[in-house]
C-alpha cells in the first residue's frame, strides 16, 4: 500500500498542454476513479503515474519520496490495460508467473504468489489452460492477475471492462471490487462509465481537457457538483 501525491504536474506532447496543472493527494488503500470525456488526459496521467509517459514539470511522490525519475518497475506500481494482451502460447498459470520470474523470484516463491493470486481472482481451476480457451472475462482476470503477482503498492487500471459484454462488466466490476477490499491496495481506476465510477471509487477525479474539475467522494459530486460539466458528467445517463 503506499500514498499517492501529484503536485502541479503537467504534460506537454510538442506544443500541446494534455496534463494541465493537475495536483492532488491520494491516500494509502483509497480507491480513486478518473472520469471525463474522451481525449481529456485520463491514459496520460496513468502513464505519467506508471512512469511509462516522463512528467514535463511538477512532481510525482509515493509515500513522500519523489519518484519521477524512477522507471516503473522501481515505482512499484502494476498496470492493466484496455486490451491485455495475454502471451497465447502460456498457459494461465505461466501467463501470471511471468512477471515474478523476470523479477528473479525464487520459483517456490513465484509458485506461491501466482497460485495464491489465480485463487483471489477464482482462476484456480483454469491454472493449465492458454488463453484461447478463456471467455473474455476470464482473460480480463488473468491480465488482472499478472500485474497483481508482483504485490504492487499501487494498481493502475485503464478501462479494463470496455472490451467485455455488460454482463460481463458487472461481474468483473464485482470482482475487482472486492480484490480492492481484500489486498487493501491503492487503485486507480480510469473509466467514461458513470456507472462504474460511482460504484467503485472512494473519490472521483474529474477531467475536463487535462485540468481537474473537482475532486470528491461519489456522493459529493452528485449533491454538489462544483460546474456544470460535472453535474452533466456524473449526472446524466450514458
Ligand atoms: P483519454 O484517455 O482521456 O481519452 P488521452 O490521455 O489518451 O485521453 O489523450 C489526451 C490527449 O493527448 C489527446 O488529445 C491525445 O490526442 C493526446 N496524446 C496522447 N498521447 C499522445 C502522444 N504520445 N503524442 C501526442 N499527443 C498525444
Ligand atoms: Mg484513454
Amino acid at each position: 500500500m503506499a500514498g499517492l501525491t501529484l503536485e502541479r504536474v503537467n504534460k506537454r506532447f510538442g506544443s500541446t498542454q494534455v496534463i494541465d496543472d493537475v495536483s492532488m493527494q491520494i491516500d494509502d488503500g483509497e480507491f480513486i476513479v478518473f472520469v471525463g470525456p474522451s481525449g481529456c488526459g485520463k491514459s496520460t496521467l496513468l502513464r505519467l503515474i506508471a512512469g511509462l509517459e516522463s512528467i514535463t514539470h511538477g512532481d510525482l511522490m509515493i509515500d513522500d519520496q519523489r519518484v519521477n525519475n524512477l522507471t516503473p518497475p522501481e515505482r512499484g506500481i502494476g498496470m492493466v490495460f484496455q486490451s491485455y494482451a495475454l502471451y497465447p502460447h502460456m498457459s494461465v498459470y505461466d501467463n501470471i508467473a511471468f512477471g515474478l520470474k523476470l523479477a528473479k523470484q525464487e520459483k517456490q516463491t513465484v509458485d506461491e504468489r501466482a497460485r495464491h493470486t489465480a485463487k483471489l481472482l477464482q482462476l484456480d481451476g483454469l491454472l493449465e489452460r492458454l488463453p484461447k480457451a478463456l471467455s473474455g472475462g476470464q482473460r480480463q482476470r488473468v491480465a488482472i492477475g499478472r500485474a497483481m503477482a508482483r504485490e504492487p503498492k499501487i494498481l493502475l487500471f485503464d478501462e479494463p471492462l470496455s472490451n467485455l459484454d455488460a454482463a460481463l462488466r458487472v461481474q468483473t466490476r464485482n470482482e475487482i471490487a472486492r480484490l480492492h477490499e481484500r489486498l487493501g491496495s491503492t487503485m486507480i481506476y480510469v473509466t467514461h462509465d458513470q456507472v462504474e465510477a460511482m460504484t467503485l471509487a472512494d473519490r472521483i477525479v474529474v477531467l475536463n481537457a487535462g485540468h481537474v474539475e473537482q475532486i470528491g467522494t461519489p456522493r459529493e459530486l452528485y449533491e454538489r457538483p462544483a460546474s456544470r460539466f460535472v453535474a452533466g458528467f456524473i449526472g446524466s445517463p450514458k
